[in-house]
């Protein structure tokens, strides 16, 4: 047994904020009660002293890529997982465009069944929604849900046409998976590397317009009316699209979005001839944040979802044109959602449930902080201060725009059934 004593437990799912005590037995949480009430019946059990520190439901983020199979220089499931649980996260959903791409069964259970050899935390893979994620026909979605996948995508690139997309979704729909696209009309991307606008101009690189993105999330919107099927948009970047995925919700269809952590610390401002600023969607204006965090707020967003995206300093180490898109983003994801909580734009609670609850809820699933529970719990300091070193990272790869960059919170312990993952 595993006492967690004198924390503030905060629980998105009951709108609990309190000081109370939990009582880990085995996998599951055993009971929840008022400081002092557990200590007869947790008799003998390992004591946690959280004392200043919120307990939460264990994070889960809807987006990563770990990289293995076929990009082991950049991650692999072992040090991608490392890095996850130091960022709190008990559970993480990675992208399937590995090599070979994950879009059969044999691919999803040989991650499975690396997952239970090395990692400490959940691994929820998600299953390409096209073969090979080209964009021509199916992957074989059913046998995929069936061995373990929770969602679809090909993320990396979008579903090519509509005509694909329908079938995806109708194909979905039948068998209750989310579809995640990776929302971007590639005719208005040509060759970008950045947004388009007054930086892009002053730096000479070719940016491509925030309705790349937003055209996209209009086409998806009216294919997830015409089937039913639950989308999810991937690293929503711009107020557009955000508009379009309020006005979808207003109507009742299951429309669902994420943010990333950059996309709410940094803007097309902050670019510069450093590949750690080239994401895609790539940085996006202030306007653009400042509706994000907005969104956030007022449950526009469902999910803070990192786009964990390693690549080995050898690929990304080159100029800012030829370096591939992403950055890592594990280790500093909960530090740059307490800075929106400091600065006073979004609450501890709401906080927590973009981290819980809410990505929760887009997977189909309940993250409750309750008696009876898998036992997956996040524990975090709100005040903490520190300094982000990429060069320290668990992940192999160092592609963090947050390098050097100082923080207030972080994650002390990550459980995971009852074990810890990580512990400061
Ligand atoms: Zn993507
Ligand atoms: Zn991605």
């Amino acid at each position: 047994m595993l006492l967690i004593k004198d924390g503030r437990v905060l629980d998105p799912a009951s709108g609990t904020d309190a000081p109370r005590d939990v009582l880990v037995d085995g996998e599951r949480i055993a009971a929840v009660a008022r400081p002092g009430e557990l200590t007869v019946r947790a008799n003998g059990a390992e004591i946690f002293n959280a004392a200043s520190l919120v307990v939460a439901p264990g994070f889960i983020d809807l987006h990563c890529h770990l990289r293995e199979p076929g990009g082991e220089s950049s991650e692999t499931i072992e040090t991608g997982a490392r890095a996850a649980a130091r960022g709190g996260f008990t559970a993480v959903c990675p992208m399937p465009n590995t090599r070979p791409v994950n879009d059969n069964a044999s691919v999803t259970r040989a991650i499975l069944e690396r997952a239970a050899e090395v990692s400490g935390v959940r691994i929820w893979p998600i299953g390409a929604a096209s073969a090979g994620s080209k964009g021509e026909s199916l992957a074989e979605i059913a046998a995929m849900k069936q061995a373990g996948i929770v969602a679809v995508s090909d993320d990396g690139r979008p579903i090519a046409t509509a005509k694909l997309l329908r079938q995806v979704m109708d194909y979905c729909r039948a068998l209750d998976l989310p579809v995640v696209d990776h929302c971007e009309d590639s005719s208005l991307f040509t060759g970008a590397v950045m947004r388009e606008g007054t930086q892009s101009v002053r730096l000479g690189l070719r940016g491509m317009p925030a309705a790349a993105e937003s055209v996209a999330v209009a086409r998806d919107v009216q294919i997830a009316e015409l089937t039913g099927c639950h989308l999810h948009i991937a690293h929503l970047s711009a107020r557009a699209s955000l508009e379009l995925v309020r006005a979808a919700k207003a109507r009742g269809l299951a429309v669902s979005c994420e943010v990333t952590p950059h996309h709410l610390m940094l803007t097309d401002e902050d670019v510069q001839y450093d590949s750690r600023y080239k994401m895609n969607p790539p940085l996006a204006s202030r306007e653009d944040r400042d509706a994000l965090i907005a969104g956030l707020a007022d449950g526009a967003v469902d999910a803070i979802a990192t786009d964990h995206a390693p690549h080995e300093p050898a690929l990304k180490d080159v100029e800012f044109d030829r370096a591939p898109f992403g950055v890592i983003g594990f280790e500093t994801a909960l530090a740059a959602g307490l800075e929106l909580v400091h600065a006073g734009r979004l609450s501890l609670l709401r906080m927590v449930e973009l981290f819980t609850a809410g990505p929760a809820r887009v997977l189909g699933i309940k993250r409750r902080l309750a008696e009876g529970e898998p036992a997956d719990l996040t524990v975090f300091s709100t005040d903490r201060d520190w300094t982000f070193r990429a060069a320290e990272s668990a992940s192999k790869s160092r592609n963090s725009p947050f390098d050097g960059r100082n923080f207030r919170g972080a994650p002390m312990a990550t459980i995971v059934a009852g074990r810890f993952a990580y512990r400061r």
